[in-house]
């Protein structure tokens, strides 16, 4: 699933590339990434319109439209989106197609229907989504202070692991970077907030902003699932400077020891167990 790395690439990408671009027509070939209003609507609410610029609210994208409105874009586990010329050949799972007047298309894919487009104003959104207006920190758009967030790990008092990949604390993180944040910053998953020493909140802080702007740096992560892809359709480069996630029986590039797989919930992490304590 993308990230906040993966995301703000993608955030970056369609600014570039489609703000200022106006909107000549849209296709929906697909018939499930339109659920939330009828089709016919968001077709008529995007006629004509310009995307002014591409805007990021945690995971979700939402493109500023001229019509005051916002085009926005849940791209959950599997959805791509891809700027390509009108020619290109349509991909299997293609659920949207905006052509644009100056030329170029914007395609939105997702063959595993988790896709979910819908226009709406800054204000229905709130309501749409409570959760956007308790959304945590964004270390990629806004700088953190570092008393700002040692004050949450003090009052969250709870495991490292939940707290990082808790949207209402830190937007964004999820399995792959709260795992190589924990590395980073040489943290056991289980260790309480609250109880970490004041120079290991501060490794931990470090640990989250240094993660998530190499990611970002580097256009995110593409998985073995070779799910995420930027707006070119190119792969991203952090894959290779993954330290722990998916590493297991690797060596610890840090001490040499066996990075291993840990049950986690239902689901499962990554860790160096000799040198994250
Ligand atoms: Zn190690």
């Amino acid at each position: 699933m993308p990230e906040l790395p993966e995301m703000e690439t993608l955030r970056r990408d369609i600014d570039r590339e489609v703000g200022g671009k106006r909107i000549k027509t849209v296709d929906v070939p697909g018939r499930t990434a339109v659920s939330r209003m009828p089709k016919k609507q968001l077709i008529e609410r995007l006629d004509g319109v310009k995307i002014s610029s591409a805007d990021r609210r945690g995971l979700l994208l939402a493109l500023k439209l001229d019509s005051g409105e916002l085009l926005v874009i849940d791209l959950r586990a599997g959805g791509r989106l891809r700027k390509t010329t009108p020619r290109e050949a349509v991909e299997k799972g293609t659920q949207i197609v905006i052509s644009f007047t100056q030329g170029g298309q914007l395609r939105m894919i997702d063959p595993d229907d988790g896709l979910s487009v819908w226009v709406a104003t800054p204000g229905e959104l709130l309501e749409q989504e409570p959760v956007l207006t308790r959304l945590g920190l964004d270390p990629v758009v806004d700088p953190i202070s570092w008393t700002t967030f040692g004050h949450m790990l003090l009052a969250r008092a709870q495991p490292i692991k939940a707290f990082l990949t808790d949207a209402t604390a830190v937007v964004g993180i999820g399995p792959v970077y709260s795992d190589e944040i924990m590395w980073q910053a040489g943290l056991r998953h289980d260790r309480e907030s609250h109880l970490l020493t004041s120079q290991e909140m501060r490794r931990l802080y470090r640990a989250v902003v240094e993660t998530l702007h190499d990611g970002a740096k580097h256009r995110g992560t593409t998985l073995a699932d070779g799910r995420y892809h930027d707006l070119a359709g190119k792969p991203g480069g952090y894959q290779t400077l993954l330290q722990v996630y998916d590493r297991a029986g690797k060596a610890c590039n840090r001490c040499r020891g066996t990075i291993t797989k840990v049950r986690y919930h239902k689901s499962q992490l990554f860790m160096c167990p000799d040198c994250q304590v």
